[in-house]
């Protein structure tokens, strides 16, 4: 019987790191031909490509390699590929998998996994986040659902997902919704519906640059004064709460919404920012009527990448639009 197709692009992190001198820390060696070799399983359930595009930390993976990559996952499913699956570091994850989901626009799913323990350390968890991830590529009720997260036996969209814990095992969640579903033995379960994304154009461009600055408490404006005059294209503020911010950064802030698009996002780590509750100078009333808007349930680096890709592709002047969009597409 002719097994479907997968493709597996590798990009480094966790899953490919091991010790290559004693004492010296785990970094990315292991390509993608390994690491599909350390399942042998997975060649009874499909035939695959496999290419090591990157051996990276994802602290280094950039906008430019996201988009070969792209061009890279969807070539493979003009080729025939029934699912593609990205293995990368999972530091970065919540945000190449939100930029992967508002650019896939194929009905085959594009599966993101890492692993949180090297393949050098005992209970190493990436071959099973590879078999896992393999297994949600190839399920048909997972067509037409996007960008997917795999990892620990769970399912997460991308536009949900989040890193919330730094090395558990448990590293990630969807605050809020959960995961969109599971893995029980070797079948693929969905427990929801899936959030349709809104789909952007290609950046037409890659220069721009977004700064995300965080809300802290008592914090000067020296950073925020000079944002303008850095260059910077677009801003994103994790404010405090539902969208928060001191009186001193608000007064900056309305300057800097004159001349380039503002989101406030909340620091919380889970919820929406409000809209129209409370109405102290630096509260969210404030702040759009000094010209921000607010990012609702997009976490703040979420929202950064979705400015990015709007400056990148000249709709910066939509934001608007895009963030009730994603409101709407959250229901
Ligand atoms: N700790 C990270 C990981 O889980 C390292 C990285 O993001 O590359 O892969």
């Amino acid at each position: 019987m002719d097994l479907p197709k997968l493709a597996i692009a590798a990009l480094g992190g966790t899953m490919s790191m091991r010790t290559r001198i004693a004492g010296e820390g785990v970094i990315p060696t292991v390509s993608g031909e390994t690491l599909l070799a350390s399942v042998p399983h997975l060649t009874t359930l499909a035939r695959f490509t496999v290419e090591t595009l990157g051996l990276l930390p994802s602290a280094s993976l950039n906008f430019e390699c996201l988009l070969s990559v792209l061009s890279w996952a969807k070539y493979q499913v003009e080729q025939g590929a029934v699912g593609v699956i990205i293995t990368q570091g999972t530091d970065t994850l919540e945000e190449t998998a939100t930029f992967f989901d508002y650019l896939w626009d194929c009905s085959e799913p594009l599966i993101i996994t890492g692993a949180m323990r090297s393949a050098a350390q005992p209970g190493a968890d990436g071959p099973a986040n590879l078999l896992d991830a393999c297994r949600v590529a190839l399920a048909e009720n997972s067509r037409q659902r996007g960008v997917q997260v795999v990892m620990n036996g769970q399912i997460h969209q991308a536009c949900s997902i989040r890193k919330t814990d730094s090395l558990a095992l448990q590293a990630f969640s969807s605050p809020i919704v959960g995961p969109a579903g599971t893995l029980v033995e070797d079948t693929v379960r969905y427990l929801r519906q899936r959030t349709r994304q809104m789909r952007l154009p290609l950046p037409q461009q890659t220069t721009q640059k977004i700064a995300l600055l965080e809300a802290s408490f008592c914090a000067d404006t020296l950073l925020l004064e000079n944002i303008l005059e850095l260059g910077y294209d677009g801003l994103v503020i994790a404010g405090f709460g539902a969208g928060h911010v001191s009186e001193s950064w608000a007064d900056v802030l309305e300057k800097i919404a004159e001349k380039i698009p503002v989101i406030i996002a909340t620091r919380a780590g889970s919820g929406s920012t409000a809209q129209s509750t409370y109405g102290f100078i630096g509260s969210e009333m404030d702040l759009i009527r000094k010209g921000a808007l607010m990012a609702g349930f997009l976490c703040p680096r979420k929202a950064r990448i979705l400015l990015w890709l709007l400056v990148g592709c000249g709709r910066q002047t939509e934001l608007a639009r895009y963030l009730k969009e994603d409101i709407r597409f959250q229901n």
